[in-house]
């Protein structure tokens, strides 16, 4: 590109006014969900009797029957062509992190030579897309092409356009999860089992658990013109060079100022778009780096929130594109300045309205809230490491670590009083030891109720106020903090499924509960007291799950050799973290749970393994080019302008002015000339280094290579790219600048 065009292309993007949203009649709540297919809906659209089956189907109480979903087909058909609809698709989430349609016309033949509009409980419920070139980590080989999506009735379909969108899972004829959401649905129906199991120590009336989950979605805007200039946006979805903006975050004025009109506009459409698709968005704002945006809804049950976040970045990308801009999920578009996250605020609450995570008004509840949360920090205790390898990939890297988001360990910070009140938990003599004050006579051995408030107004549980969110401050360098009555995850990455943090994690509690109820009830066989026995346990676990427990700062070198002393894991390097999918533990802990079997879990490590190789093999590629193809040459053209004005002014000038006047240009001279060296070896290498690792067979062998080889010499030659810039004429830069990309209104 010439600078010219570089100038205009700046100008351009400066001169866009913002594109007029149309101010609806309705309001929020009166175009809220209407192109869903809510219960609502249902109601009026299908008989009562396969209404009343739905709704079975739905909480998971019956099994969908093909005469059901054949009566089902008929109601959503007819409601979705009131909506114009004309085709249907299966909507998925293959390992690739976005999702996957196959659209269908609703056309069939009529046997007269004409057509007939049909869409039948077999197309509802089951699609065979061509599952062939969809990664599948070796479990279905690319000949047999054989997988199946089937409808999860426990997300509601949806219109977009002229199109029914059905969420679906998608599995191999064997039964192997090739996506996110069986997995998730199983760890869901686990922690579901053993949370209500728990649960109904303190409530007996509750039957079910339900998983909430809360995500931030985090993301920058780049106008569409500038994208476009730069191929290593377009090709990796960040800045693989580009020197920082003399200006950029360090005014903290842009976090939570007030949003450009233009930003404005795309974000009204936006919420528009989600709220008619049922999305209950509730928050926006301005984030820390210049350019960056935040969208959180209301939070949901964990499945539907995962659904709505796949679609709400879908969303994003093309909504910002009618907008003239280009949204960035990357974790790091750009370096210097803050990254993306997508903080998962996570709880679970009973069907009979208990929030598990949530301290209550009685000592039973209090003695429910220290029980769930302790097992929390057990599972994230035992599983620190997978949960850090359910986040990890080759994006999300250059975020964890650096100043700005969770360090790569995984800890978990309570804040004072929370902290205080375990261990005064812990250091109180154990009631099975100490029977003092616990003389709880027969008939107190039910109703629970009774005992544990007793229980413990003798052990001096201590009140615990009902808003913690203050005393819980914000401590932003843990990766899961607890902020009042949930768990936040933060280290999870702006682009990626939150489901594969939310199956760990889900899963995780699971066991940990499940383990609880094995030890409270060995105790109880055994003749001691429920609750005495619950906080037995509870004093045993908060005593083994300390290591978790860090409330400093976790970017200090200190925290990296405490940790490792713990025993937490300290692994930075991704595709070694990666071996956490495989470790006998996280095995284990899947196929208890019956969450996902050994070769499901290879699968996924080996998908993995190979998209952080790619990743990187794309990013070297691309960023060889740019430095040979742009950078060389343009800083080649530099320094020969200044060679020719070094002879010119030996002509004017007689030679001892001439070299007293020459010497800054000789000296700028000679450093374009050492970086341009630096880049062209460096560049060869990266490619000698690609070529290395390509031979590599093994998956983990390749992407360890990757990491060790290639990821770092990127790295190490932009340094000097970066220095170039400085240097070199802005007239003659070939690509958009930091400053011009991240300031545009
Ligand atoms: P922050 O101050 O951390 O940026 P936000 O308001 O942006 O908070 O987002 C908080 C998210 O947490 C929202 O999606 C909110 O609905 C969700 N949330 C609140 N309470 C709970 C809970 N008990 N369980 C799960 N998510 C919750
Ligand atoms: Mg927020």
């Amino acid at each position: 590109m010439s600078s010219t065009l570089r100038f205009q292309i700046v100008g351009e993007a400066f001169k866009k006014k913002p594109i007029e949203v149309p101010n609806r009649e309705e309001r929020p709540s009166e175009f809220f969900a209407k192109y869903v297919f809510t219960r609502q809906k249902m109601q009026k659209y299908l008989p009562a009797e396969v209404y009343k089956k739905m709704c079975d189907v739905i909480d998971g109480s019956a099994v969908l029957d093909m005469a059901t979903a054949d009566a089902v087909a008929a109601g959503m058909k007819k409601w979705a062509m009131e909506l114009g609809v004309t085709h249907c698709t299966h909507w998925f989430q293959p390992l690739t992190e976005g999702t996957a349609e196959k659209h269908d016309g609703f056309v069939e033949h009529d046997g007269k030579g004409g057509m007939v509009e049909e869409f039948t409980g077999k197309q509802l419920v089951q699609q065979e897309p061509d599952a062939s070139s969809f990664p599948s980590g070796g479990i279905r080989s690319t000949f047999e092409a054989r997988g199946y999506s089937a409808w999860d009735p426990a997300s509601p379909v949806f219109v977009i356009g002229d199109t029914l969108m059905i969420p679906t899972i998608f599995i191999s004829y064997t039964g192997e999860a090739l996506d996110y959401k069986a997995p998730l649905k199983k760890a869901l129906k686990a922690v579901d089992k053993a949370a209500t199991a728990v649960a109904q120590y303190f409530y007996p009336d509750v039957t079910k658990v339900i998983s909430n989950l809360g995500w931030e979605q985090e993301y920058f805007l780049v106008d569409e013109g500038l994208y476009a200039a730069r191929p290593d946006l377009l090709m990796t979805g960040r800045t693989l060079l580009g020197h920082d903006s003399a200006k950029n975050q360090q005014m903290d004025d842009h976090y939570l100022g007030s949003i450009p009109m233009r930003v404005a506009a795309f974000m009204k459409d936006l919420e528009i778009q989600a709220l008619e698709l049922g999305i209950p968005c509730k928050t926006r704002h301005n984030e820390v780096a210049p350019n960056q945006f935040e969208l959180a809804p209301i939070y949901e049950e964990t499945n539907l929130a995962v659904d709505h976040n796949m679609l709400i970045m879908s969303l994003m990308k093309r909504t910002a594109r009618k907008h003239g801009f280009r949204c960035l999920l990357h974790e790091k578009p750009f370096a210097g300045i803050n990254g993306s996250g997508k903080h998962c605020n996570w709880s679970l609450a009973t069907n009979t309205g208990v929030l598990l995570h949530g301290p209550g008004k009685t000592p039973l509840d209090n003695l429910r809230f220290v029980t769930f949360i302790v097992e929390s920090l057990m599972a994230v205790y035992r599983h620190n490491g997978l949960l850090k390898a359910s986040i990890i990939s080759a994006t999300n890297v250059h975020r964890l670590g650096a100043s700005e988001a969770p360090p790569a360990i995984v800890s978990s910070f309570l804040g004072k009083t929370l902290g205080e009140l375990l261990e005064q938990l812990e250091t109180t003599a154990s009631p099975i030891l100490s029977e003092e004050g616990l003389n709880l006579d027969a008939e107190s051995h039910s109703p629970f109720e009774k005992v544990g408030e007793r229980l413990s107004l003798s052990l001096d549980i201590p009140q615990i106020p009902e808003l913690m969110q203050d005393d819980t401050d914000r401590n932003r360098t843990s990766p899961f903090a607890f902020t009042g009555n949930r768990f936040e995850f933060r280290a999870v990455g702006s682009q990626q499924n939150c489901a594969a943090a939310m199956i760990v994690l889900n899963t995780a509690m699971a066991e940990a509960l499940t383990d609880f109820k094995t030890r409270v009830d060995a105790l109880i066989a055994q003749g001691t007291e429920p609750m005495k026995a619950i906080l037995h346990i509870v004093r045993e676990d908060i005593k083994t799950c300390k290591p978790i427990r860090f409330d400093g700062n976790g970017y200090s070198e200190a925290w990296k050799q405490e940790a490792a002393r713990r025993g937490l894991d300290v692994e930075t390097s991704a595709p070694i973290i990666l071996d956490q999918y495989l470790a006998p533990d996280t095995v284990e802990m899947f196929a208890r749970m019956k969450v996902m079997r050994r070769n499901e879990l290879e699968a996924r490590n080996e998908i993995k393994l190979e998209t952080y190789t790619k990743k990187i093999q794309i990013e070297a590629r691309i960023f060889g080019d740019l430095c040979m193809n742009h950078i060389i040459p343009t800083s080649t053209r530099y320094q020969s302008q200044l060679i020719d004005n070094v002879h010119k002014m030996k002509e004017i000038y007689p030679a001892e002015t001439a070299d007293r006047l020459n010497r800054t240009n000789l000296r700028l001279i000679e450093q374009m000339s050492e970086h341009n060296a630096f880049i062209i070896e460096n560049v060869e290498q990266l490619i000698e280094a690609r070529r290395v690792a390509n031979r590599i067979q093994d998956y983990r062998e390749k992407a360890i290579a990757y990491h060790d080889t290639v990821a770092p010499l990127i790295e190490k030659i932009r340094y000097h790219v970066d220095h170039l810039e400085l240097i070199v004429d802005d007239e003659l830069w070939p690509l958009p600048k930091y400053r011009e990309m991240l300031f545009i209104r």
